[in-house]
């Protein structure tokens, strides 16, 4: 007799959780409330261009990475269409104020060899920092793919240090700061807060290699979503959960917006833990519970453009680019001021038979929440004109920066859309808009450590909320969610 499981929200944490499961021999079923699965990997399409929205960049793919050796496990390795980033340019900064740009290399002699070359008194201190990073990360069995017991708190505290703290030890320029943190954007760092480990991990991760999907990071999710139908799973789209009824600590069923109820043996929530608590009855969990996660402050927000380019107008650029006022903007992505934005990355997502011209380009640029929060009870389509009147004037803004990087941009500009902290709310239903999730705040670190095992007896979380975000974290959690059935180390053992 199989038994059941039912996983409420179809991104990429619940698409890895069920695929594994499926494989496991359980009968999976789950639900995801948007029209289109994902989450995080979906897709937009305009004028046959396939706009990317969240994963634009994922690391752990080259041969017997993390990430390779899970998605060959899950048999998707050969429906995924890659193409690595330039390896000696893996990444470009360009500072306004000082009008420089860096270029950054993959690889951990690249990356110490790229900036070396622009801080050549610097070499000894650049090898510290990243060796000090590779030893860090090395220790992490969990992101290792290595059987653990897993208890964060056995680090030494340098692990838990601020990751600006961190990084100040190796170096006195600021320059060569700025630059050590250029990823920030990619967990969203806040200075004093983020521990040093997170840093460490993220930027070990992307530097061993990154790539990109070709023609949209939804291939991932359609992989597994067919490895879970090849195992007899199901995944409903436009399935909304608006209930989850529990009785005596247990879930009894699960109601969709339509109406339709359904049940099993275990569920798993893989949504926002806030929008669990939005739709689980309140005596699921008790008070204190529910009080610490409200009180978990998520990680900042994004606004989008995203600009369809004229024919043979901009060139195909094979790598992230990021764009800073100035030094020390980095540490202030959370802060909105007048100035916005100083901060951003944009990249050109490659299309299928990629030539030398691109044919689109995806600006993210942090945003925290609060800035559209006078417009949060708007819906879709329909928020009015002041919104529609300050969304054209930011995204203004952003093509007066790419004019300042590239002169004549505008003219290269076919169509335009754009999108705010609200589209992210709505479409994903994570608390304000949040890209990653809650925010890890090294000082007080239990505030956002949230177990996978809940006081509900057959209910246990997965998703970016717990423990890590991105492709780096949502799916060894899911590989934890999943031997919180199968046993301890049962999946990591077979990969
Ligand atoms: C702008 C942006 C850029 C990013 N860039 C990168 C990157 O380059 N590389 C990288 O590795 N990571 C990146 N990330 C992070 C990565 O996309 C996420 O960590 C990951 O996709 C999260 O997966 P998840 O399944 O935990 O959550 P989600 O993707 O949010 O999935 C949750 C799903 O649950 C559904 N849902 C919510 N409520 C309900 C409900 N009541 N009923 C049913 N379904 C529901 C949602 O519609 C959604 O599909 C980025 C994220 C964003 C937002």
């Amino acid at each position: 007799m199989e038994e059941s499981v039912l996983i409420v929200g179809g991104g990429m944490g619940g698409l890895i959780t069920g695929a594994l499961l499926a494989k496991e021999g359980y009968r999976v079923c789950i639900l995801e409330k948007n029209a289109t699965i994902g989450g995080g990997l979906q897709t937009f399409q305009r004028s046959g261009i396939e706009y990317v929205t969240g994963m634009h960049i994922v690391g752990g793919f080259h041969p017997n990475g993390v990430i390779y050796r899970i998605c060959k496990y899950l048999g998707i390795v050969d429906r995924l269409t890659l193409l690595p980033v330039d390896a000696d340019c893996m990444d470009q900064i360009t500072y306004a104020s000082d009008g420089r740009t860096y270029k950054i290399a993959s690889g951990r002699n690249g990356f110490i060899n790229s900036l070396a070359n622009y801080f050549p008194t610097e070499r000894e201190n650049i090898t510290r920092y990243v060796d000090r990073m590779y030893e860090m990360a090395d220790q992490l069995d969990h992101f290792n793919l290595r059987p653990t017991a897993d208890d964060l708190f056995q680090f030494p505290p340098e692990f838990f240090m601020p990751a600006d703290e961190f990084i100040d030890q190796f170096t006195t320029d600021l320059r060569l700061r700025d630059l050590f943190a250029y990823m920030n954007s990619l967990h969203g760092a806040i200075r004093g807060k983020t521990p040093a480990y997170i840093h460490a991990l993220l930027n070990v991760f992307y530097i061993e290699g990154v790539s990109r999907f070709v023609g949209g990071s939804s291939q991932l999710s359609e992989a597994l979503s067919s490895t879970i139908a090849a195992h007899g799973g199901i995944v409903y789209n436009n399935a909304e959960v608006v209930r989850i009824a529990v009785q005596d600590r247990k879930i009894t069923h699960v109601e969709v917006k339509n109406g339709k109820h359904f049940s099993a043996d275990h569920y798993i929530s893989a949504v926002h833990v806030n929008e669990l608590l939005r739709v689980i009855d309140s005596t699921a969990f008790p008070k204190s519970f529910s009080n610490r996660i409200l009180s978990i402050p998520n990680t900042y927000s994004a606004f989008f453009v995203f600009i369809e380019l004229q024919e043979r107008s901009f060139p195909y650029i094979n790598h992230t680019c990021y764009y800073e006022q100035d030094y020390g903007d980095i540490w202030q992505l959370e802060k909105y001021t007048p100035e916005w934005p100083r901060s951003f990355m944009y990249m050109t997502p490659p299309v299928a038979n990629q030539d030398e011209w691109a044919t689109h380009l995806v600006v993210n640029l942090v945003m925290p929440y609060d800035v559209v929060r006078k417009w949060e009870n708007t819906v879709t389509g329909k928020r009015g004109a002041e919104y529609e009147v300050w969304k054209h004037e930011r995204v203004g803004r952003v093509l007066d920066r790419f004019e300042e990087l590239y002169k004549g941009f505008r003219a290269k500009i076919k169509k335009i859309y754009s999108a705010s902290p609200l589209t992210l709310r709505d479409y994903y239903h994570a608390a304000d808009g949040s890209i990653y999730g809650y925010a890890k705040d090294c000082q007080n670190l239990m505030l956002s450590q949230i177990s996978i095992f809940t006081k509900v007896k057959n209910l246990l979380l997965t998703g970016q909320c717990i423990r890590l975000h991105g492709i780096c974290g949502v799916p060894l959690t899911a590989i934890s969610t999943v031997e919180a059935l199968v046993g301890r180390n049962k999946i990591i053992e077979k990969l």
